[in-house]
């Protein structure tokens, strides 16, 4: 595995390969759900870059940026029995000087949901995608539906800004007791996890009630914040695919999301119906 720190040896690098590069952009401490996005990237490309490089734009002041889990080392190694051809791992000089050129989040799409707590953060996350896009031009970049609105997003930059990359989801990963894998689950204390487990609970009983026929907003969303409780909701919603709000889930083209707090860790996740 080959490990390059500049994006602009990493571009000319590159260079080299006229095949299909599948590309899976992180910000490290890589789990289960990292590994299955480079093993789809595997499946579809000839070559498989990852990156790893936690993005300080895409954090609000005050937020876990410098408590965030950092495992280098682990990484690497994961990379490599996964079988990365090439990791990228750059420092935060290398991808950002001062004074930038930055991409600024839908006006509304950005500033919902996750958006309307963390109001700069979409910023942060497109104009680093876009950079690391421009960096690797992969043929296919791959994303994780556990973060759905990113997700979306990603998808609405690459359509708006015409670019040449097809984003591919991937499914959400989860622990045996069904909580989603995510780099944050390490801040959690014992009693924390247990009750982190009422967010794959709620959206258990969510798709229960869709398949006994109960379809509306009103009844999935209330039994859901039920079942959430104590824990601080920042939000549940029912989106279609194209993420505006649903009256009735409509089978095929629902996305049941969910972010709470627990402790001082947020946590999201996601059902697609
Ligand atoms: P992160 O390192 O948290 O920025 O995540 C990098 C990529 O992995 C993003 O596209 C995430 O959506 C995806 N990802 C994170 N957790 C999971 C999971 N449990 N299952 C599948 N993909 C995930």
């Amino acid at each position: 595995m080959k490990i390059i720190s500049s994006p602009l040896e990493l571009k000319n690098y590159l260079k080299n390969y006229n095949c299909s590069i599948g590309f899976v952009p992180t910000m490290g401490a890589l789990h289960e759900g990292h590994i299955s996005l480079i093993k789809k990237a595997k499946e579809q490309n000839e070559v498989v870059v990852v990156s790893i490089f936690l993005n300080p734009t895409q954090f609000l002041k005050g937020e876990d940026l410098d408590k965030y889990p950092k495992k280098d080392e682990a990484d690497k190694k994961i990379c490599e029995l996964s079988g990365v051809d090439i990791l990228f791992f750059p420092q935060v000089s290398d991808m950002y000087g001062v004074d930038e050129v930055t991409l600024l989040a839908p006006k509304v799409r950005g500033y919902v949901l996750e958006g309307s707590s963390r109001p700069s953060h979409f910023n942060g996350v497109l104009t680093v995608v876009m950079k690391l896009l421009n960096i690797v031009n992969p043929t296919r970049a791959y994303f994780g539906k556990k973060d759905a609105q990113q997700l979306n997003l990603i998808f609405l930059m690459v359509k708006q800004l015409f670019m040449d990359v097809e984003i591919v989801p991937v499914d959400t990963v989860r622990e045996k007791d069904a909580l989603a894998l995510s780099s944050r689950n390490v801040f959690l204390t014992e009693h924390q996890r247990e009750e982190a487990l009422k967010i794959p609970s709620s959206l258990r009983s969510a798709t229960a009630m869709v398949t006994k026929g109960v379809l509306g907003y009103e009844e999935i969303t209330s039994n859901m914040r039920e079942i959430l409780s104590p824990l601080e909701i920042f939000y549940v919603e029912i989106l279609d695919r194209e993420f505006n709000r649903l009256s009735k889930v409509e089978i095929g083209n629902t996305i049941i999301l969910v972010e709470v707090k627990v402790g001082n860790t947020r946590l999201l996740d996601n059902i697609w119906l």
